[in-house]
Parts: structure tokens; sequence; C-alpha cells
């Protein structure tokens, strides 16, 4: 066993700097096209953290069996893509614009009682995402939150109204989210698309907020507080 051959096999200068360069191409590649699929971080991860396991991953792995991959190309991988990551970090710190470029801006998912509906069709989120995620925080309905803010790395944070703010507000458990079928007199209904609540007098009424014409029967019952 020759370590000189396990750490270079044939490594020219020039393949060297090729895997260099294909680094580079390979992490912006990444980082791209975790951007624009629309989605945030996966829980804890920023996409520059997943970038980094997808670029290392393959790097550390192959060089552990295949008897042709010399450690110098991981360790060249290793230390281009971290360089890349502690590049684009900084650059991140020291300018706003290429951090909202790069990680978007935390966003309001719920103000109010009420879904920021124009904001939620931009991320590309589907509604069951968040339901599920305030579900998991014990909000029975909407009527329950006075925020719900998606962080940029994915997080949703949730600030619920204290007890007596508690208003009338859409259901979020699917038993409860579902249009109504029969209207009854003096009972609040929220639409399905924008959270907006009101008394109604039919159900063929347009939300004044959205337009929707999906009702609802709203919630205000709220076991956990
Ligand atoms: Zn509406």
């Amino acid at each position: 066993m020759d370590f000189i051959k396990i750490l270079l096999h044939d490594t020219t200068w020039s393949f060297a700097i090729e895997i260099v360069i294909r680094c580079i191409v390979m992490y912006v590649l990444i980082i791209l096209v975790l951007r624009f699929s629309g989605k945030r971080g996966v829980r804890q991860l920023s996409i520059f953290e997943i970038a980094i396991i997808l670029s290392l991953g393959s790097a550390a792995g192959d060089p552990m069996f295949y008897d042709d991959v010399p450690l110098i190309h991981a360790v060249i991988v290793f230390a281009v893509i971290l360089s890349l990551y502690r590049l684009t970090t900084y650059l991140m710190m020291k300018s706003d614009a290429i951090e909202n470029i790069l990680e978007g801006k935390p966003m309001y998912i719920v103000k109010n009682g009420l879904l920021i509906v124009e904001d939620i069709k931009q991320e590309k989120y589907s509604y069951d995402e968040f339901f599920a995620e305030m579900r998991q925080k014990k909000i029975e309905h909407l009527g329950q939150v006075k925020v719900a803010l998606l962080e940029t790395d994915g997080n949703l944070s949730v600030i619920p109204f204290s007890k007596e703010n508690i208003k009338w507000g859409l259901p979020i458990f699917p038993d409860n989210y579902k249009q109504a079928e029969e209207h009854i007199i003096d009972h609040h209904y929220s639409c399905m698309l924008c959270g907006h609540t009101q008394l109604l007098n039919n159900l063929s009424h347009n939300c004044p907020r959205c337009d929707c014409t999906h009702w609802a029967k709203s919630s205000l019952k709220c076991e956990n507080n």
C-alpha cells in the first residue's frame, strides 16, 4: 500500500484546477436550483447548508471505495466548497441586497387571524404545509393567531393571541376545514382562501377581502388555552 498513490493517484495540476472549476459551477448550480425551487430551507438547514451537504456527500463517499479516486480530489472539493460557503455568508453579511436575493426575507403568512394570500402564492407553498405546522403548535383555528411568520430557514414562527383576544377564525384541522353545506343563522363563517371571518346571510356571498365564495364554519373554541 503506497500512501502517496492513495493520496494522489495520477492527479495532475491541470486536473486539480479542473476540480476547482467544477466545484464552483456545481455549488452555484445547487444554490440556484434550491433557491428557485421556491422552497426555503429544510427545517433547521438553510439552502447553503443543504448545498454543502449535497456537494460534499459524493466527494466524501467516492474516494472511500473507488481505488482510482485519490483523496486529494476530495480534499480539493472540501476546500473549494467551504471557501465558497464562507464567501457567500460573508457577502450576505456585508450586503442586505445579496442576502435578500439568496435567502429571501421573512414573510407573513398570517396577520391578525387573516392569511396573506399573495405572499403565500408567491412562495409556492400549499396551505396544508402551513396548517400542519400551526397544528403542531397547538393552533386549532386562525382566530387564535396574531402573527405567523415564515422565517428564511423555512421554520414557521407563530405568535398566538392571548386567551381574551381570540376571535372566530378559519379552522385548520381537516375535519373542520371544509366548505359549509348548510347555512346556520347567527354563525360565523370563514373564507377558505384568506381566512376573512364574518356573520353571513347566505353561503353564496363573496368574500369582501378576496372575492372567494368558499366558506367554512368558523371555530372559536380552544381547548388548549
Ligand atoms: Zn377571502
